[in-house]
């Protein structure tokens, strides 16, 4: 069969095609291997094409992991068009909410959550011949627990013909950790082309600014220049997350349009500048353009996020504008919740990105800090996810896959006891395991819904007051990323924010949870939803990706309640009451109190000091305020909560107890047996 299969000369040239025979004759032979290659040598698009023409695909489907849905959209993309198949067909993608596979898929691109899920549905995943997890360097978090679930399955074949094969990819490093954790498994390693990249430290940055937002501005200026004084070659920038790279955009796009392609530029065959966007939450049909190669005699600039580092390759970029930040959600111990923060990379991170101007030809990196901040500032290697990350979802899940003993489950590097012992808490305050850590009737529906355990305890309890109809959708609007548009102009932004206040005035309660709801419902009722997006500067691909996934949960929920395991009851309070006093039962660990002045501070026995997002609705009204639950917290110059709703204190009063309640060396107790 393999003799008939031709790969395009594009196919032919990469660094792993040499290899093809080997590399199916190695996984054919082991039941665990790690390959590892340089980003771009072509591992992601190349490998699952290999072993599907070599067969493997017979006893069961290809699936590979990504731990980006984008990465995983994108690369599934470019694998059915490779192969001149419909996506969908043969080639296939599922991410949480979007399931573009079929009874004939053979190869799969899934998020590691997806995954994860999928183990839960069939723990011995009887569908597959080869699971294939990829970007294991980048250390997500479930990345990581799949690796340590699979180590487990080794030699159980679980009455299939051949067992399951367990492959591991990683860009760089680590190999040897990787391969002695899975009992020595061979590495087979594809030697990479790289090219020379010169590093140039700007000094525009310093040890001082790690906290301002002086950056986008420098990028811009930076990557100006580059434009203005390089030769051709397209410029990759990264930055830290959408509003930063559309801020970006907008002034890279204002100044390039007064540069005189007479004058002002070096290089006489650039005549133009062509600005492109890249983050997760982009449409898919804008992504594509980022691979194609711009038009002749124009220069191609990406502003990306940390998404153009390993995940994605870029072709034909010749130059690197580093901004050294990066968005990360970090478990802050000391004001005990996750906190969205922009921090500054590690050294080998941006040593990754710099690589990235070496693939085809000599490259730059221009980084705009100084050699002070990369020696005081930047950390040599990035924390994995599972040690700086909240473990609630995740250790929920290995309790449902039967994993007890959380604390001594084969962590590729461990997580701190502290970590594990605050998901549990956690989890007993939900009421998601009882005080013995045994996963509860709740636990297990909880388990069920691809949501924060927080907002499916709410949706859990809405549903048994029947007003999942007001629940439903905000779990949804929660799930999609940034429903409201911000726009840099500040007459714009002016317009857009009276818009905003408009639509929360109508909501009838005065709060981000109520404004959420009205926009679906608005949108849903609208013969022109997309028109009524535009007008009130609203995304409207956000709202009708939420409407999708509103669909998906309802169908998650009717399921469990045919199966008659949602118990009713019946508060005595209106609609809107019952709905807040819902979301007071997810959200009782994110209770604060107006302290002094605008501030806040939680009460979760940290006391720490919050304030209120300017994004949202109760911005400014803070003086009327007095007891708030909010959604989560962003750290920039102080700790703001974003998607806050007041309530009355005796809605928490009898729940805030439960924070204190149970001694977490009592859990620790239980989590070792
Ligand atoms: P690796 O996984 O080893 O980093 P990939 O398989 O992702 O490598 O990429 C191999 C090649 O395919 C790269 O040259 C990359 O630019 C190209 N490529 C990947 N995805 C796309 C796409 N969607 N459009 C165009 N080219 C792509
Ligand atoms: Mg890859």
């Amino acid at each position: 069969m393999s003799g008939q299969v031709s790969y395009s000369s594009e196919a032919c040239k990469l660094p792993i095609y040499q290899f093809k025979k080997e590399l199916v004759k190695a996984v054919k032979d082991n039941i665990f291997l790690v390959v590892t290659g340089e980003t771009g040598s072509g591992k992601t698009t190349q490998l699952p094409q290999y072993l599907y023409h070599a067969g493997l695909s017979k006893g069961g489907k290809i699936v590979v992991t990504q731990p980006r849905r984008v990465a995983a959209i994108t690369v599934a993309q470019r694998v059915s068009q490779e192969m001149g198949l419909r996506l969908g067909d043969e080639v296939g993608y599922q991410v949480r909410f979007d399931d573009c596979t079929s009874k004939n898929t053979m190869i799969k691109y899934v998020t590691d959550g997806c995954m994860l899920r999928e183990i839960l549905a069939d723990p011995v995943l009887t569908q597959y011949s080869v699971v294939i997890l990829d970007e294991a360097h980048e250390r997500s978090l479930n990345t990581d627990i799949l690796i340590g679930l699979l180590k487990k399955t080794k030699g159980a074949s679980h009455g299939r013909s051949v067992p399951l094969k367990v492959v591991v990819m990683s860009a760089t490093l680590e190999t040897e950790k990787l391969s002695a954790f899975l009992g020595h498994c061979p590495v087979f390693s594809i030697p990479g082309r790289t090219f020379p990249v010169t590093e140039k430290f700007l000094n525009l940055i310093g040890p001082k600014d790690t906290e301002s937002s002086l950056y986008i501005k420098e990028v811009v200026k930076v990557a100006l220049d580059v434009h203005t004084n390089e030769r051709a070659g397209d410029i990759l920038v990264f930055l830290t997350g959408q509003s930063e790279i559309q801020k970006a955009c907008d002034m890279l796009f204002q100044k390039a349009e007064a540069i005189d392609y007479r004058y002002d530029v070096n290089d006489s065959s650039v005549e133009g500048l062509l600005i492109l966007p890249l983050y997760g939450a982009m449409p898919t049909d804008q992504q594509k353009q980022i691979f194609q190669p711009p038009p002749e005699g124009i220069r191609k600039c990406v502003v990306a996020t940390n998404i153009a580092a390993t995940s994605l390759t870029i072709n034909g970029i010749k130059y690197i504008v580093d901004s050294g930040f990066v968005k990360q959600l970090n478990h802050s111990p000391r004001v005990g919740m996750d906190i969205l923060e922009v921090v500054p990379i590690s050294k080998s991170e941006a040593q990754q990105r710099a690589g990235r101007a070496g693939r085809t030809s000599a490259g730059k990196c221009f980084r705009i800090y100084s050699k002070d901040f990369w020696e005081k500032c930047m950390p040599e290697y990035t924390i994995p996810e599972i040690q700086r990350t909240s473990l609630t979802a995740v250790i929920l899940t290995l309790k449902c896959l039967g994993v007890h003993d959380v604390i001594r489950f084969p962590y590729l590097d461990r997580p701190e006891e502290r970590l594990i012992l605050t998901a549990l808490k956690q989890l007993y305050q939900y009421d998601a395991i009882d005080r013995r850590g045994q996963v509860t009737s709740l636990g297990k529906l909880m388990v069920e819904f691809p949501l924060h355990p927080g907002l499916t305890r709410a949706l859990l309890k809405a549903a048994a007051l029947e007003c999942e109809d007001l629940m439903l959708p905000v779990a949804a609007m929660l799930s999609v990323e940034n429903i409201f548009i911000r726009p840099g102009q500040p007459e714009t932004q002016k317009e857009a924010e009276q818009k905003h206040r408009q639509i929360a005035s109508e909501a009838g309660s005065c709060n981000d949870f109520a404004m959420l709801l009205n926009v679906f419902e608005k949108c849903k009722a609208s013969d022109s939803p997309s028109a009524w997006c535009r007008e009130n500067w609203i995304h409207w691909r956000a709202v009708k990706s939420a409407l999708s996934v509103d669909t998906q949960l309802r169908v998650i929920l009717h399921r469990l309640k045919q199966q008659g395991v949602i118990e009713k009851e019946k508060w005595d309070s209106n609609r809107s009451e019952v709905f807040r006093r819902c979301l007071c039962l997810g959200y009782f660990t994110n209770v604060a109190r107006r302290s002094i002045g605008k501030s806040f501070c939680t009460m979760d026995g940290h006391g720490s000091t919050v304030h209120i997002h300017p994004s949202s609705v109760l911005f400014g009204m803070e003086s009327q305020l007095d007891w708030v639950i909010f959604h989560d917290v962003l750290a920039t110059s102080r700790m703001f909560v974003r998607t806050v709703c007041p309530i009355r204190y005796d809605w928490v009063k009898d729940l805030l107890p439960k924070l204190h309640e149970v001694d977490v060396y009592e859990l620790s107790s239980v989590a070792r047996e």
